[in-house]
C-alpha cells in the first residue's frame, strides 16, 4: 500500500515535492491543487490531475498527507491552518520569529480535525534546527555557530530589484573562510554579522542607468548589505541567464564544547549541506516528513509538531528491525 500524496502550491517547492516522490516507491502523487488556472500548469507525472485549490477538500478521501508549497510570508498562515482541519499536512513555514504564532494556529486547527501537521520542515528551519538541538543537548554550555551559503538568497536579489535602474539580480550569501577555520580550530571565536559572511550581488542594469548610484544604494542598504562586506558586479542579461540560473544553497550549523573534569577536552561537531537545488533538498526533506505525519497519525496522534518533536525512525521507509540491523 503506497501513501497518497497531494501537492498544494505548484511553484519551485511542489516541483521538487513531484520529483521526490519519483525517488520515495511507497508514496504516490494523487493530486496537485492550485490557486491558478489549472490549465496553464503541466505536470512531469503522467496521469495526475491539477485541481483548483477550492476543490482540495473534496478529494480528502483520496489524499493521505498534503504537503503545502506556498510562500511563507502571506501563503502557509493562511493555508496550513485550513488544510491541517481536514489533511494531515507538512509544511515549509520558514518566518523564524513567527513559528510559535503559526504553531499555535496549526496545532488548534488539526486536534479539531485529529489530523498531524508538521509545520517549518525544510533545512533551515528544519535539518539544521535539529542538528542545533542535538549539539547544544550533547555538549551544554558550549558554542553554536550557524554559516550560510554559498549561496543564492531570494529575499536579497528581491530588494536589490527594488532599487530604481535594475532590470533583475541575483545576490549570493557567501561564508568567511577564515571565520569557519577558526570555529572549526575550537577556539570559540567572538564573530559579528561581518566576520561570519559577505554578500556578492550580480546585477543587469536598465540601460542609461547611474551604475554607482545603483551601487551604493546596494551597499548601503540598511538591514540587508549594510553590515556586511558586499561586491557588486554589473553583468548582461545573457550572462545572468546563462551563469546564475539555478539555485544553490547550504550551510553549517557547528557546536562546539568541551568535556571532562576540567573541561580539558573540546569536541567539534559539524552538519554541512551544499546543495545544488534548494527548494529540490526542500521538497525532499517536506516528503520524508509526510511519511512521518501519515504513521503518527496512523497511531492515533494528532495536533501540530516541528522536526524536534518527531522520532528519526518516522522518517524511514524502512521498518525499525531493518534499520537497526543496517544502522546501529
Ligand atoms: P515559489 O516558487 O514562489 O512558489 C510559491 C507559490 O507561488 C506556489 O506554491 C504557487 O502557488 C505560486 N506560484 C509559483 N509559480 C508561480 C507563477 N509562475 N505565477 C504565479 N504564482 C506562482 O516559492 P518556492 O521556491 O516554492 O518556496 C516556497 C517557500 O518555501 C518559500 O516562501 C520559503 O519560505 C520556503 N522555504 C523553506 C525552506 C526551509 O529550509 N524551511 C527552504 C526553502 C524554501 P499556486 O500554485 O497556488 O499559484
Amino acid at each position: 500500500m503506497t501513501i497518497k500524496i497531494g501537492i498544494a502550491g505548484y511553484g519551485n517547492l511542489g516541483k521538487g515535492v513531484e520529483c521526490a516522490i519519483r525517488h520515495n516507491p511507497d508514496l504516490e502523487l494523487s493530486a496537485v491543487f492550485t490557486r491558478r488556472d489549472p490549465e496553464s500548469i503541466t505536470l512531469l507525472t503522467p496521469g495526475v490531475n491539477v485541481y483548483p485549490m477550492e476543490e482540495a477538500i473534496s478529494k480528502k478521501d483520496s489524499i493521505d498527507v498534503m504537503i503545502l508549497c506556498g510562500g511563507s510570508a502571506v501563503d502557509l498562515p493562511v493555508q496550513t491552518p485550513l488544510l491541517a482541519r481536514h489533511f494531515n499536512v507538512v509544511d515549509s513555514f520558514d518566518t523564524h520569529a513567527r513559528i510559535p504564532q503559526h504553531f499555535e494556529a496549526v496545532d488548534e486547527a488539526a486536534k479539531e480535525g485529529n489530523k498531524v501537521g508538521i509545520i517549518s520542515v525544510g533545512w533551515d528551519p528544519g535539518m539544521f534546527s535539529l542538528n542545533r538541538l542535538y549539539g547544544e543537548s550533547i555538549l551544554p554550555g558550549g558554542h553554536d555557530y550557524t554559516f550560510w551559503g554559498r549561496g543564492v538568497s531570494q529575499g536579497h536579489s528581491d530588494a536589490i530589484r527594488r532599487i530604481e535602474g535594475v532590470k533583475d539580480a541575483r545576490q549570493y550569501t557567501i561564508p568567511v573562510e577564515e571565520a569557519l577555520e577558526a570555529v572549526r580550530s575550537g577556539k570559540n571565536p567572538e564573530l559579528t554579522t561581518r566576520d561570519k559572511h559577505t554578500r556578492e550581488c550580480f546585477v543587469v542594469a536598465e540601460e542609461n542607468a547611474d551604475l554607482n548610484r545603483i551601487r551604493e544604494e546596494i551597499i548601503s542598504m540598511p538591514n540587508y548589505f549594510a553590515d556586511y562586506d558586499t561586491t557588486v558586479h554589473f553583468i548582461s542579461e545573457e550572462e545572468l541567464h546563462r551563469d546564475h540560473r539555478g539555485i544553490p544553497h547550504g550551510g553549517f550549523v557547528i557546536r562546539t564544547g568541551n568535556t571532562g573534569w576540567e573541561d580539558e577536552n573540546s569536541h567539534v561537531i559539524e552538519y554541512s549541506l551544499k546543495l545544488d537545488s534548494n527548494p529540490e533538498f526542500t521538497a525532499s526533506v517536506l516528503t520524508a516528513y509526510a511519511r512521518a505525519a501519515y504513521r503518527l497519525n496512523q497511531e492515533g496522534q494528532s495536533g501540530c509538531k516541528t522536526v524536534l518533536d518527531v522520532a528519526p525512525a518516522y522518517l524511514s521507509a524502512f521498518s525499525g528491525k531493518e534499520l537497526r540491523g543496517r544502522l546501529l
